[in-house]
């Protein structure tokens, strides 16, 4: 089983995509199939074994579409880099197999590959696309402005407004109409026409179909009119000709579709922004000489050399010298970051001002920088579930439409003609059969969440939100409860030790001996503060026998022949042993959190541990609180410790004292009281809650985004980025709605006006020519209005 993205070429509306998902799902070896119309994608998963690309690509091709290979992966080019440099022959035949990619293109390594792989062969046929559509709307531009000029002359002077024009003139210009409606329809209508042919064989229609119809129609009666004037003459009036019709709603169709495209491609600009972090070489250490290498040439454990103003290739460890580092960029942090030996830099970060050398950890695929391109991807291309209303909607609309445009216009030759006789029955008919098929182009509903998600997820990626995918975004802006764990989300998860109490004739000395060596095995925060300390003071650590961690409580080992405890009351109580709380009340009271060091028969001393609240954590505690949401700290933390940090805070519900199975059950509970919970966390601990919760944010430490359960990745563990993302989610899917009211409103009053419903009161009839140019507004109207929200501030 194979799943794989690829982009589709042809989309042309978002009834394509119904019809493309339908096709595929009936091919034989496909699983599943999603096909979104904002970034004209398809996802397959299909089995290989009875399916390719090709055949999949083959089988929507009747309909006017096809598969463009997106290039190979990041993984998959830096697979073909690494045979290329072991010197083994390359698969050749899997990237010709592929169609896209010469062979020599993707290792003419003065291109970073990563760019390639995703910009690929897609974005510059829509480019070639994109100039085709330009030539063709502006070839029919004079033509349009002809046909609204000769309309307009005749519709003043029916009203006896100007002169009618001389036979002569009017001769002339109406002959010429014939010929421009034959250019605008057979060339810049080419498409609709396709889609009109496609109905005809294969009985599959989408919104080029609709307007294939209305516009062809309208031409071909003309063309009757214009080629039996004589015998039909008794019948019908022979003056009424839809040329105009056929040449100003092709035009108008085809300049809004062209806006739209060009728009869409904005949409996207987040991707291409961060694909230009990518430097394209690095400076290497080779036989102790610098050497500039293209970034597909650098290796796990090369020394990078990073000059002052140069862009970091690869991720690494710092090994020399020290800097100020712009990583704005890549996680949203403002300021430059001071990094020395021993910290972590990344691909796509400046270097500012310093020199530095760096060992490489991370390559190709595996940086960060490549794990946000891909996670925002796949972000973008995914659908959101508000949209799976839409497409219910579009995919029963275009056969609906169909219908109804035939009934009006038999609605029309059956009552019409009673009324007004059968030669204007037959013209107004027409002109609400052609109106109906063009107003009702679903083009603007499908474009209406697609931009807005791909808009909202990437202005997060600027920011350091990176969200998972569109159902989370619209989860998000549901929330209307933040539960948070304490160490390390709202305090800098960085304790300190700050007081040592003995409660035994053991020295202050002896009881770090023996608790730092207990907390050397430990991972948990606690212990670093402790071993911090002791390193500090040069305190020596004893060997562990029998280590053991107590899940939420502490930890227990031998030292020197004796079984300790470290933890907190509850571990103590669990050894039946009785803590006096009033001595420890004080601190814990002031925020720090008391460590127990104990023997299964007595209380040998206390450690308090401080760990500072973030500076960040009282504002984005207001700013949530703002935005309604109510907050509860989760903690398996001491309960005057929690208390009082939750304080400093301005959070007012604890939960304290939690074990870490529970935080779980807690969660669950808040939900069956009908809350809508998000969860943010370290994502380590507390990744069971984090997936229970209806969305779970990930606080991450440092770089790393490999945070599987979470929804939502805030960078740098920034708690002011929850607020943000909230309003991102809010913003995006206000954008959403305002998108889905705008295109539904058009059709929903559109359509009924076009059919005639206004003309029996009032003698109002919506022309074609408006039913053309509001579609065109829809659309355009819709993706500008989605690319708008890229400038909000957050
Ligand atoms: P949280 O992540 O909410 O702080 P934990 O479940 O990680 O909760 O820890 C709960 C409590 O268990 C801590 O506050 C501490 O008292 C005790 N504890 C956990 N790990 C250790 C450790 N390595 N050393 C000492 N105490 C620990
Ligand atoms: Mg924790």
């Amino acid at each position: 089983m194979k799943t794989a993205t690829y982009n589709v070429r042809g989309m042309h509306c978002a009834s394509c995509a119904g019809i493309i998902e339908k096709t595929f799902r009936k091919t034989a070896g496909v699983q599943s199939a999603e096909v979104n119309y904002g970034t004209e994608t398809a996802k397959i998963s299909f089995d290989e074994l009875r399916v390719d690309e090709n055949r999949l690509s083959k089988a929507i091709e009747p309909f006017g579409y096809s598969l463009v290979a997106s290039g190979p992966s990041a993984e998959e080019m830096w697979m073909l880099a690494d045979e290329y440099h072991k010197g083994t022959s390359i698969s050749l035949e899997r990237s010709t197999a592929k169609g896209n990619w010469s062979h020599a293109e993707h290792l003419g390594l003065n291109q970073p590959p990563l760019r390639q792989g995703y910009e690929g062969q897609a974005k510059e046929e829509k480019l070639a696309e994109l100039a085709e559509m330009k030539w063709k709307v502006i070839s029919a531009i004079p033509l349009t402005i002809i046909s609204i000029f000769v309309m307009g002359w005749d519709a003043l002077a029916e009203l006896s407004y100007v002169a009618p024009q001389s036979s002569l003139v009017s001769e002339f210009f109406h002959h010429l109409l014939p010929l421009f409606a034959t250019y605008v329809l057979f060339v810049v209508g080419k498409p609709y026409l396709l889609g009109f042919a496609r109905f005809l064989r294969y009985g599959k229609a989408n919104m080029d179909t609709l307007i294939g119809i209305g516009t062809s129609v309208a031409y071909l009666y003309s063309f009757i009119l214009t080629a039996f004037e004589e015998p039909l003459r008794a019948f019908v009036n022979v003056d009424q000709t839809y040329y105009d019709v056929t040449i100003v709603v092709i035009t108008f169709i085809a300049l809004g579709k062209y806006a739209e495209a060009k728009s869409k491609l904005r949409t996207g600009e987040a991707i291409e922004k961060l694909l230009n972090l990518q430097a394209k070489t690095g400076l290497v250490l080779r036989d102790g000489k610098e050497v500039e290498v293209p970034i597909a040439d650098i290796r796990h454990g090369d020394t990078v050399i990073v000059k002052p103003g140069a862009r970091i290739p690869v991720d690494g460890i710092l090994t020399d010298g020290e800097s100020f580092i712009d990583e704005a960029l890549v996680t949203g942090e403002p300021l430059p970051v001071r990094k020395k030996s021993g910290d972590t830099v990344v691909a796509g970060m400046i270097n500012t001002t310093g020199s530095f050398t760096f060992r490489t950890t991370k390559i190709g695929s595996e940086t960060f920088l490549a794990h946000i391109i891909k996670m925002v991807t796949e972000a973008q291309g995914s659908k959101a579930p508000i949209q799976a209303l839409v497409d219910k909607i579009s995919s029963v609309f275009v056969p609906i439409v169909l219908v109804l445009s035939f009934v009006t216009l038999g609605l029309w030759l059956i009552i019409g003609t009673e009324y007004l006789g059968f030669a204007k029955a037959l013209s107004l008919g027409l002109t609400s059969f052609v109106g109906i098929l063009v107003m009702a182009c679903p083009c603007a509903l499908g474009l209406a969440t697609p931009t807005a998600i791909i808009v909202g997820v990437g202005k997060g990626a600027r920011e350091g939100i990176l969200i998972k995918d569109a159902a989370t975004l619209q989860k998000l802006h549901t929330v209307n409860t933040v539960v948070v764990d304490k160490t390390g989300t709202l305090t800098r998860g960085k304790p300190e030790l700050a007081e040592i109490k003995t409660l035994s004739d053991n020295s202050e000395r002896d009881l770090v001996g023996i608790l730092a060596s207990l907390e050397s095995k430990s991972e948990h925060p606690i212990a670093h503060a402790i071993l911090e300390y002791a390193k500090e003071k040069g305190i020596s650590l004893l060997p562990v026998d029998k280590f053991e961690t107590v899940k939420g409580k502490g930890l227990h080992g031998v030292v020197g022949g004796v079984e300790y405890f470290a933890g907190n009351a509850k571990l103590a109580s669990d050894l039946s042993l009785t803590v006096d709380h009033a001595s420890v009340e004080k601190e814990t009271t002031q925020g720090k959190t008391p460590i127990l060091l104990m023997t299964r028969k007595e209380t040998l001393g206390v450690c308090m541990v401080y760990d500072a609240i973030k500076q960040e954590t009282t504002e984005a505690v207001r700013g949530l609180r703002k935005l309604g949401i109510h907050m509860i700290m989760l903690t398996g933390d001491d309960k005057n410790t929690a208390e009082a940090i939750a304080k400093e805070a301005g959070i007012d519900t604890v939960l304290a004292e939690v074990l870490p199975d529970i935080k779980l059950q807690k969660i669950l509970e808040l939900q069956q009281s009908g809350k809508i919970v998000a969860m943010a966390g370290d994502g380590v601990n507390d990744a069971p809650a984090l997936a229970q919760a209806d969305v779970g944010i990930a606080m991450a430490t440092g770089t790393d985004v490999a945070i599987e359960t979470a929804g939502i990745t805030l960078l740098r563990g920034d708690i002011s980025k929850l607020v943000k993302a909230v309003r991102l989610s809010r913003l995006t899917m206000r954008g959403v709605k305002q998108n889905l009211f705008w295109s539904f409103i058009y059709n929903l009053v559109g359509i009924p006006i076009a059919a005639g419903a206004l003309y029996p009161v009032f003698g109002l009839l919506l022309s074609p020519i408006f039913a053309g140019m509001a579609m065109a507004f829809s659309s355009v109207s819709v993706v500008l209005n989605s690319l708008r929200f890229k400038n909000v501030k957050l």
